[in-house]
């Protein structure tokens, strides 16, 4: 009997080191798979989702959809995107609050000032800042993209995404303008406004809300920005 439920004892714990060890290769193939899946950076990009908080921007006319939650929902499309394509991305916010400092009294001007410190320390080779038009004309549509005065890079990196965002959406203006805006004029790095869409465009405004349509116009943001590196 002794003898019996010693083998047994033996046996179980062979099986039991067994399992350990198949259990440990398991482990170790996964994590050495992660390991060489993780993705190494050849980028940064920093992306700037316009407005948030009590701030909603431009509102969608026909659905009251608000600028802020689809500048998000762009920003988030795109970082993922870039991420997947091995461009680290560092987001401005990541939710529907503001960034300023609710006890400040000039929220604005709080708000501002984080957007600058969030975009200039993120160490990005690039900032991309996502905002919807708005304009009392109905029939005003396309895509825009902007970038700051006297800056070449800027420019080059806004005629990149352009020419990308033009070969995929008939509406886009066919050319890049200055824009005279504190995230672009502020940012040390090469920096593009990129005004997506009209929302007083009812249709536009349609096919902007579409996950389809947002993520087909990130995909032209980012071959943009990957042309641009490649410069
Ligand atoms: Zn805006």
């Amino acid at each position: 009997m002794k003898l019996k439920i010693l083998t047994f004892k033996r046996k179980t714990i062979v099986v039991f080191l067994l399992c350990i060890i198949a259990i440990g290769g398991l482990f170790g193939a996964y994590y050495s798979v992660k390991a060489s899946a993780m993705p190494k950076y050849s980028h940064t990009i920093v992306i700037d989702a316009g407005h948030g908080g009590r701030d909603g921007g431009a509102i969608g006319k026909v659905t009251g959809v608000t600028e802020s939650e689809l500048n998000l929902m762009y920003a988030k499309q795109l970082a993922k995107l870039c991420q997947d394509f091995g461009i680290k991305a560092v987001l401005t916010r990541s939710d529907m609050n503001g960034l300023y400092d609710e006890n400040a009294q000039n929220k604005k001007k709080s708000e501002m000032e984080k957007r600058k410190k969030i975009i200039n320390s993120s160490g990005a080779d690039v900032m991309v800042s996502i905002h919807m038009n708005s304009f009392p004309l109905s029939s005003s549509e396309g895509a825009q993209v902007f970038y700051a005065k006297g800056s070449d890079n800027g420019f080059n990196l806004a005629k990149s995404v352009q020419t990308n965002i033009c070969q995929v959406f008939k509406s886009a203006r066919d050319f890049v303008t200055v824009g005279d805006y504190y995230v672009i004029n502020t940012a040390s790095m090469p920096a593009i406004l990129v005004e997506c869409g009209f929302l007083s465009n009812p249709n536009e405004e349609r096919l902007l809300k579409s996950k389809d349509y947002c993520e087909k116009f990130c995909y032209s943001i980012l071959a943009g920005v990957i042309s641009y590196f490649q410069m």
